[in-house]
């Protein structure tokens, strides 16, 4: 992938729609530094920012990644390899094979999946600052599953983007597994995300040029922890799991929407990360799908030991939760766990927590 390349065409591109580089900044929610950034080929936009960015200046995601329009004919040749370029360039390689995460120490943090401490993100855009995400503190012990719950703008996405390593708090720490993030060089980022953290997000993000099998060895794949025959072991066993085997040979744009989320947190847990990062992952779904997906996870937890914390609007969705932990205007106001309450007694609760919070508004996304 040309850095250079693209960031000229990024150049071009804004242009032709008669956007300045802080038009195109504001637009995407990012600075105008980054927009440079890009433009000069000094960096490239982060992952998540891709679809945004293209669907903005009217291209698709290949052209974005060749730094050029491509013609039709020539589409499905460039496809596979431009995404699997993108995908390690994401993940980063890895030649060594990684120790397993948590080594149990002593210290209280080496128990906690997650601990966020006193963390806070300044946005300053032109004069005005917003502070998205003020002063918050918490920790997930391993093998929990916590929801993460606030109004629209209370700084949900924020703060799962500051413990994904997307974006950098202002002030505070975060640690995974035992090591401090909040300070890791741009370099092992990729390295972190790729051993440590697993992703599920409302778009599924599967590849739609590669089988549900392949998008599942990928992940694997990169991470370089098993020889070829244990890759499909992991796959066919976590496959049986999720109830996805019958659709391991086809292309994500043939199955279902739930199916899809299924493979995608196959994928997301197939590496062994230390913590599940889930944005609103029931938010595409039919409340059937959904509520399978809820059970995925409450399977992953208990067979496989996985720790997942999951942002939701839904206080449904937030009911098969542990712990739930409210925020509101950038902080963290208020936990809630779930103890020995039934799912019915605790999604009560929640609704009733909501309630008193945001004064009865119901939770929109
Ligand atoms: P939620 O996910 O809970 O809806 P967000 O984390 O997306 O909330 O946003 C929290 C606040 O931070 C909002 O006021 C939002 O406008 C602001 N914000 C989020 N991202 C940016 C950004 N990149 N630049 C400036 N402000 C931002
Ligand atoms: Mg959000």
């Amino acid at each position: 992938m040309d850095q250079n390349k693209i960031g000229v065409f990024i150049s071009d591109q804004r242009k032709i729609k008669g956007w300045t580089q802080s038009q195109l900044a504001k637009k995407l929610g990012v600075t105008d530094k980054a927009v440079s950034k890009w433009e000069n080929g000094r960096s490239l936009p982060d992952l998540s920012l891709f679809p945004p960015l293209c669907s903005l200046l009217g291209i698709t995601l290949n052209e974005l990644f060749a730094g050029e329009k491509i013609p039709e004919e020539n589409l499905k040749e460039k496809t596979d390899q431009i995404l699997m370029e993108v995908i390690k360039n994401y993940l980063g390689y890895d030649k060594k094979i990684p120790e397993k995460a948590h080594t149990m120490d002593d210290s209280p943090s080496a128990c906690n999946a997650l601990k966020v401490c006193h963390v806070s993100k300044n946005y300053q855009t032109g004069p005005d600052a917003v502070l998205a995400v003020n002063d918050v503190s918490f920790q997930i012990p391993y093998g929990s599953f916590t929801g993460i719950m606030g109004a629209s703008g209370s700084g949900k996405t924020t703060l799962l983007n500051l413990i994904a390593t997307i974006d950098t708090p202002t002030s505070g720490e975060i640690s995974v597994g035992g090591q401090c993030i909040s300070a890791l060089p741009e370099k092992d980022k990729a390295k972190f995300r790729r051993e440590r953290l697993g992703f599920v997000f409302q778009e599924y993000n599967l590849l739609d040029t590669l089988t549900v099998y392949e998008n599942i060895a990928l992940a694997l794949s990169l991470k370089n922890t098993a020889p070829h025959c244990k890759i499909s072991e992991t796959i066919q066993d976590l496959s049986k799991k999720l109830g996805i085997t019958p659709v391991l040979d086809k292309f994500p744009y043939e199955i279902s929407g739930g199916q899809k989320q299924r493979c995608a947190c196959a994928r997301a847990i197939a590496p062994n990360p230390d913590l599940i990062l889930a944005d609103e992952p029931t938010g595409a779904l039919d409340s059937h799908a959904a509520r399978a997906l809820l059970d995925t996870f409450l399977m992953l937890r208990k067979d496989y030991g996985v720790t997942i914390l999951m942002v939701t609007h839904d206080a449904l969705s937030a009911s098969y939760c542990d712990q739930i932990l409210f925020m509101k205007n950038g902080k963290m106001e208020t936990s809630l766990i779930r103890g020995e309450k039934s799912k019915q007694a605790f999604f009560t609760g929640i609704l009733e927590k909501m309630a008193q919070i945001e004064g009865g508004d119901p939770y929109v996304s």
